[in-house]
This record gives C-alpha cells, structure tokens and sequence, in this order.
C-alpha cells in the first residue's frame, strides 16, 4: 500500500502554493469570474502573493478583465503564469491559444486534463494563496478538477435571480464528497445603488442569501451591487483599478485559514 503523497507536491519543482481556493456557481453569467478576480484582488491588497489560474475554460475571462492579451511564455523550466500591473500571477486557456476569440470546443476530461496541467506544470513560484475560477455548476468537469487540485476551500457565487438553496445544496453536496471546506458566498448583483439619492433598488427581487447562509451555516461573505464602474473596468482589463471595499470581508476568511 503506497504512502498517499500531498498533493501539493505534484506542483512543478520548486514551487508551492499555500492556501487553494476555489470559486463554484451554479450557472454561467452571475459573476464568478469576477468574484475569483475581486477576492484576489482584495488578497494581494493585503499583501498576500497571489495567483489566479482561470479553470473556466470554455469561457476564460480572467485574463481580459486584467488586461492580459499577450500568449504566456515558455521559460526553459516550463510554462511562465503572466504578471499583472499589480504583481499578481495569472494562468488560462487564453494564454496558451493563437486567437483569444477561439471557442475552446473540448469535452470535459479534456478539459480536467488541461486545467490539472496548470496546476502541475506552470512556473507558479511561491504563492499565498491561488484563487481557482472553476467551470459553472457541479457537474463532472469541477469534480475532477477538484480531485485532482488540493482545493482548501470553496467560495459559492449566487445572485438573486437563481434558485439559490438548491445551488447550495449542490454545491455542498460537492464539498462534502471532496471534504473540502465552504468559506462563504457571495451574492453578486445584489442590488444597484441610485447615482443620485443612494437608495438600493434590488432589481432581481430581494436577496436570500443571508436567509439561506443562515439556514445552511454559511457565512455571506459580501453582496455586491450591479455596479456599471466595474463592468467598465472590467472591461478595459482594468479591474486592478477598482476600489474594492465590498470584498473587504474577504480578507478575515483568509485570516481564518491562517493567511494574513
Ligand atoms: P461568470 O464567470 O459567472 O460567467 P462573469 O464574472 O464573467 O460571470 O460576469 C458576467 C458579466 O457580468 C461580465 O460582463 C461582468 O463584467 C458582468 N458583471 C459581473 N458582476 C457584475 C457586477 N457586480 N456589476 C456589474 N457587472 C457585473
């Protein structure tokens, strides 16, 4: 019976990685990619060395919200993650393809296969902590990569549009198999703040997820406004930018995981 080895160590040599997390949502399009880019960024505000490696493969966003267009490069050691302005280190199928417009048209082990090689096989260097943008919903594309990544814990992204507690469910469901941890979730598009008179209209009806956080013993780590500044950001690949204070909380779950 062989001695089961840390999966930490299946890093490329000479590189570590503290603290793994990994964000899950229930469905595309409720702002995963820019939760995993917002908790990042609150991360390395606070001084902690921080990547991001993009595992939403068929819809890799991370790098265009940071700027990054150019291909990763290849050192003689192996694959280089690509720096942002603010030092913090990125890995995606958008680095590694000649057209960034390319549809990515693989079937899911290809895609588990492609995601478990950035994490053995890029040039992470020492890292706090690795934010992992996983694929939507909790089907058998993040349950591989899961299994194959030593994932510390999971942060669920809802917005109030969905069925939230039946994403819960399944996303707890997912952590227990895995016995991983959920830190908390976050709801996106919560509400949007009137330019003019500060009054919070909740657009998608009222929020649950301090209800549902309740009732499953979840933390609500933040609830984000629809925020038309940070869509543009965003969108110029100047996120980095961003005045980030409703992520704050952010920064004491990573002190409960013994990262400050
Ligand atoms: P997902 O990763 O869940 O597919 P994204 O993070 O890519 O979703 O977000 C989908 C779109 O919504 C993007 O264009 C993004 O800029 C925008 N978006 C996400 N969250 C917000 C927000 N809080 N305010 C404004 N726009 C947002």
């Amino acid at each position: 019976q062989g001695e089961q080895k840390d999966p930490h160590e299946k890093m490329h040599e000479g590189c570590s990685v503290k603290k793994v997390i990994g964000v899950v949502s229930g469905k595309g399009g409720v702002g995963k990619s820019m939760v995993t880019a917002l908790s990042a960024i609150a991360a390395n505000r606070n001084g902690l060395k921080t990547g991001i490696l993009d595992a939403d493969i068929t819809g890799p966003s991370i790098p265009k919200m940071f700027g990054i267009h150019e291909k990763a490069e290849v050192s003689n050691m192996g694959l280089l993650p690509a720096s942002t302005p603010t030092e913090m280190e990125i890995m995606s199928l958008n680095l590694l393809t000649d057209n960034e417009t390319d549809p990515v048209i693989w079937r899911g082990p290809v895609i588990a296969g492609a995601v478990t090689q950035f994490w053995t096989d890029v040039i992470w260097g020492d890292l706090d902590v690795m934010f992992i943008d996983m694929p939507p919903g909790t089907g058998d594309v993040p349950l591989t990569i899961f299994q194959s990544i030593p994932v510390d814990g999971i942060i669920i992204v809802t917005s109030p549009q969905e069925l939230v507690s039946m994403i819960v469910e399944k996303a707890m469901k997912m952590a227990q198999m895995m016995n991983i941890p959920i830190l908390g979730m976050v709801e996106n598009m919560s509400y949007l703040q009137c330019p003019d008179c500060g009054k919070k209209v909740e657009v998608f009806g009222p929020s649950s997820a301090d209800a549902i956080g309740a009732e499953y013993g979840i933390p609500v780590i933040a609830k984000l406004p629809i925020d038309p500044k940070l869509a543009m950001l965003s969108d110029a690949g100047r996120i980095e930018f961003h005045e980030n204070k409703e992520m704050d909380a952010m920064v004491d779950v990573l002190a409960e995981m013994g990262l400050d």
